[in-house]
């Protein structure tokens, strides 16, 4: 069977680990997504896994008192922890070997991020999933996918999220508006997609670290893409 991507980080949004509405933690979209990751361990693709935290902490807007913002963003990368904690025992659960690494530093629960033991790790066949985004505020969870993708020699960086690629137009809002199979970063960056965060798109392109935008929700899409077939939308060069 042939393997397209033989090493993939995949992102997963806070988002699409809540219920309907993205908030929370929906158990049944962990154990579908944890089911998704499983078709592709199991023909051997390495996986490392960022996810974000939008479905716990984005900010606070509240009358009764302001949060710091570099606070909010600490509060954010915190969040993203209890985010890989959960899918870690998702994970395991169905018997993929995974651990948490986390950019925030070591405690009683996660590992500290180092990159031999990434690399160590997942040449093992264990999934990876960091937490804690950067490490820094003013970023995103999209731009650490990127740098762990890069750090891990990935062979791709895979954007789950609720469209199903990048769109000439809104599609909820315009029904002409067309799926791109590929766009160019440089394209990407000039629409400035809301579905892509922009240091992202800009790492990426400074690196050539393909990236592919898809919906994960449909089953065996993660599946098809890391064997090539043509899923969601390629950003390239
Ligand atoms: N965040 C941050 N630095 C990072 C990654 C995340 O400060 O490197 C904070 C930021 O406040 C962000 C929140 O954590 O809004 C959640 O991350 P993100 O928005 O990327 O999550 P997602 O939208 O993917 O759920």
């Amino acid at each position: 069977m042939d393997i397209h991507y033989r090493r993939v980080l995949l992102k997963l949004s806070g988002e699409a680990l809540g219920g309907a509405n993205g908030i929370g933690l929906d158990p049944k979209m962990l154990a579908f997504i944890s089911r998704e990751v499983k078709k592709i361990r199991d023909i051997g693709v390495e996986v490392g896994l960022v996810v974000g935290a939008g479905n716990i902490f984005r900010g606070m807007e509240s009358t009764e008192f302001a949060i710091d913002p570099i606070q909010g963003d600490f509060i954010g990368m915190e969040a993203t922890t209890i985010n890989a904690l959960v899918v870690k025992e998702a994970l395991s659960f169905i018997g993929i070997k995974a651990m948490v690494l986390s950019l925030l530093g070591e405690n009683k629960i996660v590992d500290n991020y180092h990159r031999d033991k990434a690399l160590k790790y997942i040449a093992q066949g264990y999934t990876i999933i960091f937490a804690g985004g950067t490490g820094n505020p003013f970023f995103t969870t999209d731009t650490a996918a990127v740098l762990r993708g890069l750090e891990l020699d990935a062979d791709v960086v895979l954007k789950a999220t609720k469209v199903d690629g990048v769109y000439s137009a809104d599609p909820k809002k315009d029904p002409h508006a067309q799926r791109y199979e590929t766009i160019s970063y440089q394209d990407a960056l000039a629409q400035n997609l809301q579905v892509m965060d922009q240091t992202a798109l800009v790492l990426a392109k400074e690196n050539r670290m393909p990236m592919v935008v898809f919906e994960l929700f449909r089953p065996d899409a993660l599946l098809d893409l890391v064997r090539g077939k043509s899923v969601g939308t390629l950003i390239t060069e």
